[in-house]
């Protein structure tokens, strides 16, 4: 027999859940294996999904496909499908002409996705082909942790608590894929949309990501950046592959995990993990994220130990478990309907167009807020507090519908993931599960006297403000006055603070009151 592996957003071979059952049963079985990944531009680009991420996949396969080959003894096919229905019938025709009787995969949990496999189980089911799915992006996967009613937590804490605890009592184990002897490859008619050689990998991958850059060029995703410099940074800080990966998760454990609880608010100390974009894509898995957590623990405070700063971070893994198990709790999010069902028909949301683009551009006249623009239209990727920071001022100071910023995010993001970002974006509009309550909004001021007090991130994105002093970058009125008219710096090209922050903040309240 014959067998498939269907790499998605599990670009590994460490604890690739369906990869070693692939593997394991082919062991069994004595069949053959091998392994397939489709580029759906198309389907890429009506997910909003970033020239960054795309060019991080595609710098990721050939590294994937070398493994595999060296490892398992598998090769990969990398094929491209511009959309989800042309995977649907290249599958199909690739396991009718090979006599594959197996396709495994992980399992996605957005609607697209989840429809696409679903027809797929239908359309190979006719010819007697299994296709199956494991969970494999979670640490405990989705529908494992509910509450005594059996359903999903609405609040985190209690879903923290209890994911915590049966986190204790099961111990994870990691997942090692075992190399299959003797394999040939399956005859593929290879065209130029099929490749298997890592020649071929590296240059139809290279060729995908030009012409995607082309296509947003075109369709005008790419107006308020510099594609070219976003790349240049996102490649020099997210080198691709599980080892990189792997190896960025050991140097946040021995050098930053011990103060984590505090260095993870300071935007300009980089003092995260910096794992995000991995996990995104699947070059780490989340279960090692924890396991090496864990261990770091134990390795400081024997077995009952506890470490606020690595508690602290094991709990932000446990919020990216939470999003996710809140979408397939709730798979409407997937459509951009709130979480909140209610707040859609109350609040009157603002499209104003001149005022997204000011926020887009970084160009709002709040020092802290147009900083952490620039530095995502920049690297794609902004810092966590910023992202609040961020996604407040647009939808609170400016009123603007969530959903506009959440699009913005994708588009930008390296890291961007639709559970995460409609789960935080939500958070801030206050919108969403678990989310911030209207009244408690952030004052983008205050927020870069606390986290950015020496103004160090600002100045870095915004040089045009280094004459300024720090304690008139945090205040709005002193900021406002130095640079109207006949201020200190009203010389200066920069903008006027866009809105009052405290009346903007009376104006949201009562919205949301409404
Ligand atoms: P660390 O602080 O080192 O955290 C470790 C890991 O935990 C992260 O890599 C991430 O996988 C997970 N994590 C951390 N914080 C969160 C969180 N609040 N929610 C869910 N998971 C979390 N994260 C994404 O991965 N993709 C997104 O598209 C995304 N969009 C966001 C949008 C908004 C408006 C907000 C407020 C947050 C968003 N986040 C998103 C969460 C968070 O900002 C990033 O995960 C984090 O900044 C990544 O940096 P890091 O890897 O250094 O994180």
């Amino acid at each position: 027999p014959h067998y498939l592996m269907w790499f998605r957003r599990d670009l590994r071979l460490h604890d690739n859940t369906a990869l070693t059952a692939l593997c394991e049963k082919a062991a069994t079985d004595n069949a053959q294996v091998s392994a397939v990944f489709f580029l759906t531009p198309k389907q890429w680009q009506a997910h909003d999904m970033s020239l960054v991420q795309v060019d991080h996949i595609a710098r990721t396969l050939p590294i994937l496909a070398k493994t595999l080959q060296d490892q398992l003894n598998i090769t990969l096919i990398v094929h491209s499908a511009p959309s989800f229905a042309d995977c649907i019938d290249t599958l199909t025709t690739l396991c009718q002409k090979n006599h594959i009787s197996c396709i495994m995969a992980n399992h996605e949990y957005e609607g697209n996705e989840i429809d696409r496999d679903e027809q797929l189980t239908k359309q190979l089911a006719k010819d007697d082909i299994e296709f199956v799915r494991w969970h494999d992006q979670c640490i405990l996967p989705p529908q494992s942790i509910t509450t005594n009613d059996d359903t999903m937590y609405q609040v985190f804490t209690p879903f923290y608590k209890k994911w915590r605890h049966t986190l204790d009592v099961d111990e994870i184990q990691l997942h090692d894929a075992p190399a299959i002897k003797d394999n040939h490859d399956i005859d593929l008619q290879l065209s130029k949309t099929s490749v298997n050689t890592m020649k071929e990998i590296e240059s139809l991958c290279k060729n995908t990501v030009e012409d995607y850059q082309k296509t947003l060029q075109d369709a005008e995703a790419l107006q308020h950046i510099d594609s070219e410099e976003q790349l240049k940074h996102a490649r020099d800080a997210y080198p691709a592959g599980e080892k990189a990966a792997c190896q960025q998760l050991e140097r946040f454990i021995a050098e930053d995990i011990n103060d984590y609880d505090v260095g993870r608010d300071v935007p300009s100390l980089n003092a995260t993990s910096q794992l995000s974009a991995y996990l995104t894509i699947g070059t780490i898995s989340p279960r090692l994220c924890y396991l090496q957590a864990h261990k770091a623990q134990e390795k400081l405070h024997g077995n009952d130990g506890d470490n606020e700063d690595i508690n602290r971070w094991i709990s932000e893994l446990a919020w990216r478990d939470f999003y996710r198990h809140v979408l397939v709790d709730k798979p409407e999010l997937i459509r951009h309907q709130a979480y909140k069902d209610d707040t859609d028909k109350r609040i009157n949301w603002s499209y104003g167009d001149d005022d997204f683009q000011a926020w887009c551009t970084g160009k709002t006249g709040v020092p802290l807020v147009d900083a952490a623009m620039k530095s995502l239209n920049t690297t794609g990727f902004m810092h966590n507090r910023l992202r609040m920071v961020t996604a407040m001022f647009l939808t609170k100071d400016l009123l603007i519908d969530w959903r506009w910023g959440e699009r913005y995010f994708m588009q930008q993001l390296i890291d961007g993931d639709f559970a995460s970002n409609n789960g935080g974006w939500q958070w801030s509009a206050s919108t969403g599960t678990d989310s911030a309550p209207y009244f408690r909004i952030m004052n983008p001021f205050s927020q870069g006297k606390t986290h950015d007090p020496d103004a160090i991130f600002i100045k870095t994105w915004l040089p045009e403000l280094k004459d300024i002093p720090n304690s008139t970058l945090h205040s709005e009125e002193k900021l406002r006055n130095s640079l109207s008219k006949g201020g200190k710096f009203a010389s200066l090209d920069y903008p006027l603070p866009m809105v009052e922050h405290k009346k903007a903040r009376e104006l949201a309240i009562a919205e949301f009151k409404k």
